[in-house]
């Protein structure tokens, strides 16, 4: 009897190993451009409350599993989006600057195709102009990056069955769908999608498909941005849009402006980005909990900025002086570029950044002011991220490993330390299942 039953045990054990797991009907994937871990604890940091001795954990430090490479399909280590989106839509490594396609300019089938070519629900929603790096990587083909319309024009001419590839777009990016030669808003009605460009009317809208671009390209940094918390907005529209897919749904929803204030070397533009992209992974999180045939996961691209919290050898990095900062620093330089008087310039500077600084600084930025907008908001930055200790080693990429989060029953699956392109594997695997 015992020998029975562990023979039935032994049995069970290769069962339970060999057993796919139930595929998820559910997929949404979201991307943080740049988001690189020092992100996450900044946020952390900047979050905390500062009433309770303890740090709180965020949404991010919650569902965080695992680590991923992200290095590209040559010697640079350092990936670019387009490459990195790639890997992460189609499991194939590939050259900076490439749309889903190879070294032959071959195209690599990408996961939103797999997923249409099953009958899922498919959709992208980003704040950069709709057919930027991250999401062009999901849906076209393109030897290059930099062809933006050649890309837009392939949201609607790239087609699995006769179909076009996304059924919900949601970015910027009018000025590459409506041009000239072409206008693809038109086409894209033509085809039966609703089109919208305003923020009101996103929220009428009650069915797939859909397009809507409310910007000319990307959207105005959230930091500056009139409008509340877009990618969360965008984020609620488009699950509640994609909910009804009868085989299941698979959505990219990017945080894409993250990397845009890495690259300005822009602190509290970062931090806003952050926290907008917090909103939306919140939102999701909930349509995970009433829907646990949802899987969530969330990944960056690459990490952009080489960002540290405490730099010049100070043990200390200073969240009170990030928060005070109203605006990002092109925006803040442009209010104060017209100031001709020392005394309402600085005053102006105090009301846009809460910075109090010595008679040196003053004059050094009032000197900046002469040399032209962009000098200014390099010296607004640079006096951010001396109070604060903000340090920044590249105004580009950085090969450091991004975070892997997940969740959801398959939450598992994202565990411990991947490739980029394992994540995307895991993905198509479950597509696959359908
Ligand atoms: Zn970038």
């Amino acid at each position: 009897m015992l020998k029975k039953l562990s023979l039935i045990s032994i049995a069970c054990l290769a069962c339970a190993s060999t057993t796919a797991i139930a595929a998820p009907k559910n997929i949404i994937y979201m991307i943080g451009d740049g988001m690189g871990p020092a992100y996450l604890a900044a946020y952390r940091y900047y979050m905390d409350n500062p009433d309770t001795k303890v740090v709180e954990s965020t949404v991010f430090d919650e569902l965080w599993v695992g680590n991923a490479s992200t290095y590209p399909d040559d010697d640079t280590v350092v990936t670019d989006s387009a490459a990195a989106a790639t890997a992460l839509s189609s499991t194939h490594k590939t050259y900076n600057g490439a749309i889903a396609v190879d070294h032959d300019h071959k195209s690599l089938t990408t996961m939103m195709e797999i997923a249409k070519a099953k009958g899922m629900q498919t959709g992208v929603v980003v704040t950069a102009q709709i057919n930027h790096a991250t999401p062009a990587g999901f849906l076209a083909h393109d030897p290059s990056r930099n062809n933006y319309n050649q890309i837009a024009d392939d949201y609607i001419d790239n087609k699995v069955d006769g179909r076009i590839v996304a059924d919900l777009m949601l970015g910027g990016g009018t000025s590459y769908f409506i041009r000239e030669d072409r206008n693809l808003v038109e086409e894209f009605k033509q085809a039966g999608y609703q089109y919208t460009d305003s923020w009101t009317e996103l929220k009428a809208l009650n069915k797939l498909p859909v397009l809507g671009l409310f910007a000319p390209k990307g959207f105005v940094s959230a930091l500056d941005n009139p409008e509340p918390l877009p990618l969360k907005q965008m984020t609620e529209k488009a699950l509640e849009l994609l909910s009804p897919a009868e085989k299941g749904f698979v959505v990219m929803i990017e945080g894409s402006q993250i990397d845009w204030c890495g690259h300005a070397n822009d602190i509290a533009c970062a931090m806003a980005e952050m926290h907008d992209f917090a909103e939306a992974i919140k939102v999701a999180k909930a349509y995970v909990d009433t829907h646990p045939d949802t899987l969530l996961v969330i990944t960056a691209d690459h990490e952009t900025g080489g960002l540290s919290l405490g730099a010049n050898g100070n043990y200390s990095w200073k969240r009170d002086v990030v928060q005070k900062v109203k605006h990002t620093g092109d925006y803040i330089a442009g209010q104060l570029l017209a100031l001709k008087d020392d005394k309402v310039f600085y005053q102006a500077w105090l009301g846009l950044t809460g910075l109090e600084l010595n008679a040196d600084e003053q004059q050094l930025l009032s000197k900046a002011r002469t040399e032209g907008q962009k000098a200014l908001a390099v010296a607004v930055k640079q006096r951010i991220d001396h109070y604060s200790s903000t340090g920044w080693t590249s105004s580009g990429h950085t090969a450091a490993d991004v975070p892997v989060l997940a969740y959801g029953a398959d939450k598992q699956q994202f565990a411990g330390f991947q490739d980029n392109t394992d994540i995307a594997a895991k993905l198509i695997k479950f597509i696959q299942q359908k």
